[in-house]
């Protein structure tokens, strides 16, 4: 059993492997953050302790390949989409602790005493961002009819000393809130800064509304969460949270959002967006501040694996000998999808990729082939479509289709998707696709053979000329 409560004991784990950065120096919350950050992107997770102007540290970039997603789940790397499938499947209630036993509420700050970027470490990222941003706060909320809690991620610009702009698109958080701001009532919201990793990939679940996401997060680690009751409002976070910010987004108030550097590599535009009041802030002794680095590899895994999960399950019901699916980090984890997939019926590739656009919008190109592909290797990948793609029979295209907004080449979100069907002919002759295999290379070892010393017998002026 592995044990992924906190922030703290990740952030523990990953010291242990050698897989944590730490910086002492003075860093500055304008790009200096965001920039060490995308230098260890992919490698290792930075922990700035020494923040210009704050007591505060801020951790960034703390979950930044698949193997680091899979050491969190305490489970192998190809294992990670099979067990994501088994938590949305077998949720897990939350375990509710008093606030005496929640580490959280071990300060509150509440009232005139609550002022945001005076308290917190929240930097800004990216060059044209309308300013700070907290962009790894957990938004969790309770549907005002069922009572049932939601989990979410938004982008959160710092509009005052106790206000925050919020995107919310229109998913689950969007319709409790149209229910309560159609009753002319806020609704309360938490928003919860400084959490494990296997936490906020649950936020991401592609759950169905009425799904409390926090409870795939419990069956991920294989023991309930514990969570604790907000000291101003109605909603139940993980206690073990680093910071809680208590509030309510205001009914029928819109104020100026973003521009906002997003995972696309593009700036999500200025427009009006909801309002969240902060009515109280708790905190842990010593509290770590978290940041997520928009387009970072932490932020374009956290969409890609629950997506990979939800279209490896739509894919299997139209065709069950679908075997694994991968959204490429060139594709920002959500445009470009590769299929690996047994055909036994000639006509079955086409129909995945039919159930591939269907099965999320952003999907917008996908790529199917064979078992013997590796669909985590890229090159084998584009191999697969030099070599067994034509166009003239192969090539799907749908227009006008619904796909993400946020993809500047689409008209408002609508477009054009393609599919690449590069499975080899059913008919083909025997060794017509067949890859080429050197007998015996998978069993050898090299260093067997590397330990030769030899000279060569040069004649004057035949050396090489440095
Ligand atoms: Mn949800």
């Amino acid at each position: 059993m592995h044990n992924c409560k906190s922030l703290r004991s990740w952030l523990g784990k990953l010291k242990k492997e050698e897989q944590l950065a730490v910086i002492d120096k003075n860093v500055s919350l304008e790009y200096e953050i965001a920039a060490f950050t995308k230098k260890l992107d992919g490698k290792k997770a930075a922990y700035f302790s020494n923040v210009e102007g704050y007591h505060i540290p801020v951790v960034s970039g703390m979950t930044s390949t698949r193997e680091q997603f899979a050491m969190a789940m305490g489970i192998p790397e190809q294992e990670i989409t099979d067990k994501f499938l088994d938590a949305l499947d077998h949720p897990t209630p939350c375990l509710q602790v008093s606030s005496e036993e929640a580490p959280v509420h071990e300060n509150v700050i509440m009232g005139e005493d609550v002022d945001l970027l005076k308290l917190l470490p929240i930097p800004i990222h990216h060059e044209k961002d309308s300013g700070h941003y907290i962009s790894a706060g957990l938004a969790i909320a309770k549907d005002p009819v069922t009572g049932n809690q939601n989990v979410s991620i938004h982008r959160l610009q710092v509009s005052g000393k106790n206000k925050l702009g919020a995107l919310i698109l229109p998913r689950h958080l969007y319709s409790f809130y149209k229910a309560a701001e159609e009753k002319g009532e806020p609704l309360e919201i938490a928003i919860v800064i400084g959490v494990d990793p296997v936490s906020i990939l649950a936020s991401q679940a592609i759950a169905p509304l009425g799904q409390d996401e926090m409870e795939i997060a419990g069956s991920l680690k294989g023991e309930p969460e514990p969570v604790v009751k907000c000291k101003t409002i109605n909603v139940n976070v993980p206690a073990y949270a680093e910071i809680v910010l208590e509030g309510r987004i205001l009914p029928h108030v819109r104020e100026p959002e973003g521009p906002f550097g997003e995972f696309p590599k593009y700036y999500g535009p200025k427009s009006n967006k909801e309002v969240i009041e902060i009515t109280a802030i708790t905190h842990r002794n010593n509290p770590i501040f978290q940041t997520i680095l928009a387009s970072s590899y932490e932020h374009l895994l956290l969409g890609g694996i629950p997506r990979e999960a939800s279209l490896l399950r739509a894919l299997r019901n139209t065709v069950p000998t679908v075997k694994d699916v991968h959204l490429s980090l060139g594709g920002t984890c959500r445009y470009h999808l590769i299929v690996q997939m047994k055909k036994r019926n000639e006509g079955e590739a086409k129909n995945v990729i039919l159930a591939a656009f269907a099965g999320h919008y952003d999907v917008k190109h996908v790529i199917v082939v064979d078992e013997d592909v590796d669909i985590y290797n890229l090159e084998e990948v584009e191999w697969a479509l030099a070599t067994r793609f034509q166009a003239e029979k192969d090539l799907v295209v749908i227009n006008g289709s619904l796909g993400s907004k946020l993809d500047p080449s689409t008209n408002k979100g609508v477009g054009s998707k393609v599919g690449f069907d590069c499975t080899v002919p059913l008919n083909s002759e025997p060794m017509e696709y067949e890859k080429i295999q050197i007998p015996g290379m998978n069993d050898m070892n090299e260093h067997d053979y590397l330990q030769q010393q030899v000279s060569f017998d040069l004649l004057p002026g035949e050396h090489f000329k440095e």
